[in-house]
């Protein structure tokens, strides 16, 4: 197993890079990982990672939730609830920011293919990237459009994609330059990059600290908000044109938080905890646990 030691920020190039929170990946394997904290821009990364090649066993897991259609538990059957609404939502949020209807959509960690079938079934050209053999196997028995490894992200050329959208997916990207520049190639220049991540400034990750599930280590190797996500935009030749909060995703955060924690309520903690970062977003997308980026090349 190898392991990759920032020396620098991915971000801004200091190399001043300082220890920050020690968390642990309460899912699977319970091992201790550091966050580090640039003091520069101050952007957040999971220090000594597996590798690429190396990283499998941390997700090696039947309760791995997005890669998986278990409808066990609580926690799950919330999940699952609420990935169906938000499907919906989330096409209807690209066609009404992006202005564009029946355009035709690349999905990047597209996991089971839920997101994409859904905006085809309204009309849209889609296609899917999916690292995971057995996830897209799956997804390809299920729905009928081309998912392929992110190999073909590298070799795919000009595309013209009207959107490219990556849910969730770009704090598990090892190869974050390689991967926008092969987004921007492929995007048209009217295109939309669409991009959702937690946000490690938001009030439940302030307030669950050590504990905040969206830490997620090491599967998570880069802790974003809006502004250092803003600078990598930049750096990557994007702009931002539009922020959104994803309000749902701090209930769901909030619970699992609170059983990393080992509370004895998690469900009422969770659901106070969750309202507090719910209500708060309401009217700030900066303080949304989870916010969805809009951009365009520049
Ligand atoms: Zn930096």
């Amino acid at each position: 197993m190898s392991f990759i030691f920032h020396e620098s920020c991915p971000i801004c190039g200091n190399k001043n890079l300082k220890e920050f929170i020690r968390t642990n990946d309460y899912s699977i394997t319970k091992k201790n990982f550091d966050l580090y904290k640039c003091s520069s821009c101050g952007f957040v990364l999971t220090q000594n990672i597996p590798n690429q090649e190396s990283i499998g066993i941390y997700y090696k897991s039947d309760v791995y939730i997005s890669h998986s259609d278990t409808n066990k538990g609580l926690i799950n059957k919330i999940y699952h609830v609420a990935r169906a609404i938000m499907l919906d939502k989330k096409a209807k949020l690209v066609e009404q920011i992006s202005g564009i209807r029946k355009g035709k959509l690349l999905d990047i960690g597209t996991g089971l293919g839920y997101f994409p079938n859904h905006i085809k079934s309204r009309g849209w050209q889609v296609q899917g990237i999916e690292q995971d053999e057995q996830t897209r196997n799956q997804a390809i028995k299920s729905f009928n459009f081309k998912i392929e490894s992110p190999e073909a992200l590298y070799l795919m050329n000009n595309q013209e994609f009207d959107i490219i959208s990556l849910w969730h997916v770009l704090e598990h990207v090892h190869d974050l330059a390689g991967y926008m520049k092969a987004i921007k190639s492929n995007l048209k220049d009217e295109g939309y990059l669409v991009v959702a991540l937690p946000n490690s400034s938001s009030p439940d990750a302030k307030y669950y600290d050590k504990f905040w599930a969206a830490y997620d280590v090491p599967r998570h190797l880069w802790h974003w908000n809006p502004t250092t996500f803003e600078q990598f935009a930049i750096k990557n030749g994007f702009q931002l044109i539009e922020k959104k909060p994803m309000p749902m995703d701090a209930f769901y955060v909030s619970l699992l938080s609170e059983k990393y924690k080992g509370s004895n309520l998690p469900i009422v903690g969770g659901f106070i905890h969750g309202f507090i970062t719910w209500f708060k977003s309401l009217n700030n997308s900066d303080l949304s646990s989870s916010v969805i980026y809009f951009l365009k090349k520049n």
